[in-house]
């Protein structure tokens, strides 16, 4: 925010309350009474981050960076995803809202609208423009997130003189969080332009700072050559680097260092070759600082609201896995980035002037190939064949060719007008495909709707799937995939599943009003959003459904 409080517009305040003439230095007051909250919440999620990448990689961060936050702040060691499917749309959302996709509503990335009958996107909004690009790719906001996140209940509480600003490589990593009342959400436009975009939902043009940021050319310069950060022979937490696990980029024979991003980039899509590199999260973080001043962001005793999401972990993970080099430097490297970062904050708002919590938005499986080869039960699954065996049992079993749908998402929807011209009960019909599809091969578990919406789950992976299923957008038969099987191809790594891989994610704390310390006892990813709430004291988003970490404030 803008204005420093002075003893002058104390005074004012004091003055002119009573008449209810306040000027805007004054309202701040009223709002703010204590000069004791944090002055900038800084929410950091990193895409795709398992929790034993903060353990795994330990030794080698530096003091700086996620060091720093375990060392001075409070580590959540069992934080948990509580629901299915565990992608990015819905990690954002749910982080932020402090509730699962069964309120929020964004129930996956793309998913199939059942009342329009396509695909929709969970950010895509074709109601809004563009804002720095003549592409499409601003069309952008978090209209299909039915809930409040805690970025928004302090718009609220505070007049909305507290500022939200999300920033991310992804599009739905930078608007989600920020939710329906920030100033401004940022994503990189990638392909031959290499600048942070927004829509016309936030504003019309882009503000001065970011068109600065955008003329600088910073992708540009990221366009290096990425080789390890340190001796290549020192990164004994992952496995070879030339190994058959990894995919690589095109243009390249092999997935091992150094890789020159300069001659690889008209072949890797411009631009978006810096989003599967460590470069994507180091100009997130410069575009954050540039933030930070540009946005007068914990400048006075109004809070104000960041949040950042560092995705290029996502895209390396995808094209590497879990067990490789370059995901290994790409930490090491986002580590160093995170220090710069925290030393810009100290910098800028002052050490103990801001809190920042730090968690991930999905965990990810370790290759399933590479687990097959140390004889880790784990696979392939077919998704196509899947659909056409489908649709060939319930064409035979009901002699009714287009019962059928949709199938994505791990969930089958299906043709309600069409059941209802046959005659046919949907819920008897959802029973059949149960019982069908748990003899095929690589489904684990098969839970209709209906099963969703009338029984009540207080343990396992029924919970999960049912703080998921949402009933309005929801398929009508749900399918779980048997331990480390995924839809995917033989190289790299993909998340979604409700097991330990893909809902362990780090929880850390730090800054003004966390305590020291850190706990095994289980968190949950919806308790994010209430504890902030409560640090702040303000309301609650409206669809929250986790719990303040009491032990987590100090
Ligand atoms: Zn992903």
């Amino acid at each position: 925010m803008r204005f420093l409080l002075s003893a002058m517009s104390i005074l004012l305040f004091l003055n002119c309350k009573a008449q209810n003439e306040v000027v805007e230095t004054s309202v701040k007051v009223t709002t703010n009474p204590t000069s004791e909250k944090t002055k900038l919440v800084v929410g950091i999620v990193v895409d795709q981050m398992r929790y034993d990448y903060l353990t795994r990689f330990y030794d080698k961060y530096s003091d700086g960076g996620f060091r720093r936050m375990m060392k001075e702040g409070f580590n959540c060691k069992n934080n948990h995803y509580n629901y299915i499917p565990t992608y990015t749309g819905p990690g954002h959302a749910s982080i932020y809202t402090g509730t699962t996709p069964k309120y929020h509503g964004v129930i996956a990335n793309d998913w199939y609208d059942k009342t329009v009958k396509s695909y929709v996107y969970c950010a895509g909004d074709t109601a809004v423009q563009s804002v720095g690009t003549q592409s499409t790719a601003g069309q952008m906001s978090p209209h299909r997130m039915q809930t409040t996140t805690f970025g928004d209940e302090n718009r609220l509480f505070t007049q909305f003189q507290g500022k939200t600003i999300g920033i991310s490589i992804k599009d739905r990593g930078a608007i989600l969080p920020a939710g329906h009342t920030a100033n401004g959400a940022y994503w990189f436009n990638g392909k031959d332009e290499g600048n942070f975009i927004t829509s016309t939902f936030y504003m019309n043009d882009l503000p001065k700072w970011v068109s600065s940021f955008n003329a600088s050319k910073v992708a540009e310069d990221y366009l290096r050559v990425w080789n390890t950060l340190y001796d290549i022979e020192t990164y004994t937490e992952s496995g070879s680097d030339l190994n058959s696990f990894e995919g690589g980029f095109k243009g390249k024979k092999t997935a091992t260092f150094p890789y020159d991003l300069k001659s690889l980039k008209v072949q890797n899509g411009g631009f978006d070759i810096l989003k599967a590199t460590p470069y994507g999260n180091s100009i997130v973080a410069d575009f954050a600082i540039a933030a930070i001043d540009g946005e007068e962001l914990g400048k006075d005793t109004v809070t104000d609201v960041l949040t950042v999401s560092f995705s290029s972990t996502d895209y390396v993970g995808h094209n590497f896995g879990v067990n490789s080099k370059e995901v290994q430097d790409t930490y090491l490297r986002l580590d160093k980035d995170l220090e710069r970062l925290f030393n810009a904050l100290d910098a800028k708002v002052g050490k103990e002037e801001y809190t920042v919590f730090l968690t991930s938005d999905h965990g990810a499986v370790e290759v399933p190939a590479y687990l097959q080869s140390v004889k880790i039960p784990s696979g392939y699954f077919d998704s196509r064949d899947f659909k056409e065996k489908l649709n060939v049992f319930i064409s035979k079993r009901f002699k009714a060719s287009d019962l059928v749908e949709n199938v994505s998402n791990n969930q089958i929807f299906l043709n309600k007008e069409r059941l209802a011209s046959l005659n046919l009960d949907l819920y008897a019909v959802q029973s059949v495909v149960v019982n069908e599809l748990i003899g095929y091969e690589g489904i684990d578990k098969v839970y209709a709707a209906e099963t969703m919406q009338k029984a009540s789950f207080t343990t396992g992976i029924e919970v999960l799937l049912q703080n998921g299923y949402n009933q309005k957008r929801s398929g009508d038969v749900i399918t779980v995939k048997s331990p480390a099987v995924i839809s995917y191809g033989r190289t790299g790594s993909t998340h979604g599943s409700g097991l330990n891989y893909d809902t362990h994610v780090p929880l850390l704390f730090f800054g003004k009003g966390i305590a020291k310390g850190s706990t095994f006892t289980k968190t949950e990813i919806t308790d994010i959003a209430p504890t902030m709430s409560a640090l702040l004291g303000i309301g609650f988003p409206n669809g929250a459904t986790g719990k303040p970490l009491e032990f987590v404030l100090d």
